[in-house]
């Protein structure tokens, strides 16, 4: 079997092409999409993230503007910084880049963002509306896989459904995405009792472990479609995904390459939900 690769970064530079002439049209209507990204602390990884984040959102024409705050910041001056954003008219977007430092309560910082310019969905009352299936903005990266999943012509209606991890920003809101399509779903964590032989029935298998190479080619159905949400590093610091792509080649019949695949949609979607909460704004 040939197996298709599910090009993230592809669909990611052609919607945001259109989101461009999008953010153009607003300009001429004076309203710039604005967003801001609280960092707080030196995690690497999410050093990474912010900067790629605000590239993006600057390549697109978005007023991107990054808070950065040092390891010893509090709970309460977070929510500070939180605050002054929710007042602030020319900011249409706020996110506070998680983990956050162990001081801190992050569900309470969440819950400080006006859930109106929470654009990445973590805010209680979005992740209910979500869940109720009434209007909200919706987790970034389980909303870029179902985009990614849509555009490649993916099937899922009726299909069985593995989703391996069980967080808050993907496994839980992924495997709600999938049965709303009508998907069949199985939700894996790492208490589940013979994972190998759940995934091997999966049609449609999605892997948010964070763990290098952890599904191997052993755990694929024969032309199952792999979406591989796993951003790890191997010994050498070379970025991987918790799936054996090479092993899984030749098996799957559509698989996400990491990197190129879900990353970059999750930005896409992030900008996406920006620019959409101004277009609201207008109607
Ligand atoms: P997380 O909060 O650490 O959750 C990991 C999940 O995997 C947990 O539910 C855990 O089960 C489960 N798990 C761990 N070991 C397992 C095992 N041996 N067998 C079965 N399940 C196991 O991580 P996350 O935030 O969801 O992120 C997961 C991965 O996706 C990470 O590599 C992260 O970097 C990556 N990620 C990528 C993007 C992107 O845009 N590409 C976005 C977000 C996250 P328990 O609940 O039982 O502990």
């Amino acid at each position: 079997m040939k197996t298709e690769l599910l090009d993230g970064k592809k669909l990611a530079q052609d919607m945001q092409l259109q989101m461009k002439e999008r953010v153009n049209k607003l300009k001429e209507k004076g309203k710039i999409p604005g967003l801001t990204v609280i960092l707080v602390g030196e995690n690497k990884a999410s050093q990474t993230y912010v900067r790629n984040k605000e590239r993006q959102a600057k390549k697109i024409g978005i007023h991107s503007t990054i808070i950065r705050l040092p390891d010893t910041t509090t709970e309460e001056e977070v929510i500070n910084e939180v605050e002054k954003l929710n007042e602030n008219p020319a900011i249409h977007g706020i996110l506070v880049q998680l983990p956050l430092p162990k001081q801190m309560d992050e569900q309470k910082v969440l819950r400080s963002i006006r859930y109106e310019k929470d654009v990445d969905g973590f805010h209680p009352m979005n992740m209910g509306n979500f869940l109720l299936g009434n209007q909200a903005t919706l987790p970034c990266t389980p909303y870029g896989i179902m985009t990614l999943l849509k555009a490649n012509g993916v099937e899922l209606e009726g299909k069985r459904a593995l989703v391996i991890g069980r967080s808050n920003i993907v496994g839980k809101p992924m495997a709600l995405m999938l049965m709303n399509a009508n998907a069949t779903v199985t939700i894996a964590h790492s208490r589940t009792e013979n994972l190998k032989e759940l995934a091997q029935n999966a049609d449609i298998l999605i892997s948010a472990i964070g763990s290098g190479h952890f599904v191997t080619a052993d755990f694929l159905k024969s032309a199952a479609v792999v979406v591989d949400v796993g951003m790890n590093r191997d010994e050498h610091g070379k970025l991987i995904g918790d799936v054996d792509t090479e092993g899984a080649m030749g098996i799957a019949s559509k698989i996400t390459p990491v990197p190129g695949g879900v990353g970059p949609m999750t930005i896409t979607m992030l900008l996406e939900q920006t620019i959409k909460k101004v277009e609201d704004e207008l109607r």
